[in-house]
């Protein structure tokens, strides 16, 4: 007569559950020990009653097949990147749609809203209302703006920046400029269409249908014709024409880092210092930037932390669009490029994405790991790491 061994399958699915989860490393030793006394105590209860595992019910010889086979010595550590947090973050519908109409209906119908404090006036409105829901989702989940998924989080700044009436001139501006040059291009503004938005990137072309749509980082705006009369010109052939070069070379200009700053700053936390004892993160960004992104990344808030842990010298956080990089890196005897080798991989992060594969998160792709090599120092950066990690063990 098969014995049942209750609790079994509901002890099998918490564990399923805490391991999907992942575990504070100081808790992986504990939780392997509970895993293993729950199988020996499988085994003992059944060789007790004289029968063996393998008799026992369906599910519960399942539930411990599972925990038997579990593969303890790989213990996930818990996300921070926002996508496992444990508190609820909203989801705000329709902001991103908002935003998108906006964006159109200022390029199609630009001579109405140009030249007319009224118009422009309404314009306001409608994106303070938005904003105005949004902070009140945010305020009843207990949840701040900088914590909002990517796409409504970089709408919502966008909306903040353009609810101011310069800030708004000029955006307006900028798409009046690029209308004005369309033409010495062959092309009408129902053709090449230009959405200057809060992203990650500094710019994106996509020609579909004869149609090019023109997506640029909305901190361009600050620029006069100087920018957006070549930006046009030298978009018929970009590649040829060296439009990215442009697009750099402005893009490290203090008034565009400046603009930048005044765009995200709604949606950054409160800030911890970039600026260590003996490393400047920032300027670590600009290097890894120019020499491997050709400048074509945008500054995420990279900040030193506190939590340094011996194996893991950073971490990119994407609902916040964070590096954090162990300040036990912030010491004389780490060299800079090793700093910037931290800083490249974690970029990489927010460049590959995360990749869902039967539900299980990937982040380090074999993709990813090629782009990884390709750091000038690779080799000896991952050797400087993993001696100064067993220095601090
Ligand atoms: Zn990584």
């Amino acid at each position: 007569m098969p014995i049942r061994i209750s609790g079994l399958v509901k002890v099998h699915n918490e564990i399923r559950n805490r391991l999907q989860r992942g575990l504070p490393v100081a808790e992986h030793h504990r939780f392997r020990d509970q895993v293993r006394t729950i199988v020996l105590a499988v085994e003992t209860i059944c060789r007790n009653e004289g029968t063996t595992p393998n008799d026992l019910p369906g599910p519960s010889r399942r539930a411990y097949e599972a925990l038997k086979n579990l593969d303890l010595r790989v213990i996930p550590e818990p996300q921070t990147d926002g996508l496992h947090a444990q508190r609820k973050i909203p989801h705000i519908q329709n902001v991103t749609a908002i935003v998108r109409d906006a964006g159109t209906d200022m390029w199609h119908h630009l001579s109405r809203y140009r030249g007319e404090g009224l118009r422009a006036g309404s314009l306001i409105k409608r994106f303070e209302s938005t904003i105005d829901t949004v902070d009140e989702v945010c305020e009843s989940y207990d949840c701040r703006p900088w914590e909002l998924a990517a796409p409504t989080r970089h709408a919502y700044s966008w909306l903040r920046f353009l609810s101011e009436a310069d800030n708004l001139a000029l955006h307006l501006r900028a798409l009046w400029l690029v209308q004005e040059a369309l033409p010495r291009v062959g092309f009408t503004p129902g053709e090449w269409i230009l959405s200057p938005m809060a992203m990650r990137s500094l710019f994106r072309m996509s020609p579909k249908g004869g149609r090019i749509s023109v997506r640029c980082n909305e901190a361009f705006v600050t620029f006069g014709e100087e920018f957006w009369t070549p930006f046009v010109l030298r978009s018929r052939n970009p590649r040829q024409d060296g439009l990215g070069d442009l697009v750099g070379e402005f893009a490290n200009k203090p008034q565009f880092i400046e603009t930048l700053a005044a765009l995200e700053g709604p949606v950054l936390p409160a800030e911890e210092s970039a600026v260590g004892q003996h490393h400047d993160l920032n300027s670590a960004f600009d290097r890894v930037n120019r020499k491997y992104f050709d400048s074509a990344q945008t500054r995420p808030t990279i900040q030193w932390s506190l939590t340094p842990s011996a194996r893991t010298f950073g971490r990119f956080q994407f609902s916040q669009n964070r590096i954090l990089v162990a300040s036990s890196l912030d010491h004389p005897d780490v060299p800079s490029f090793v700093v910037e080798f931290v800083v490249y991989h974690e970029l990489l992060h927010r460049v590959h994405g995360i990749k869902k594969v039967n539900g299980r998160s990937h982040v380090h792709t074999s993709a990813f790991r090629g782009d990884e090599r390709e750091f000038e120092r690779f080799e000896e950066a991952e050797a400087f790491l993993s001696r100064w990690s067993r220095k601090l063990a």
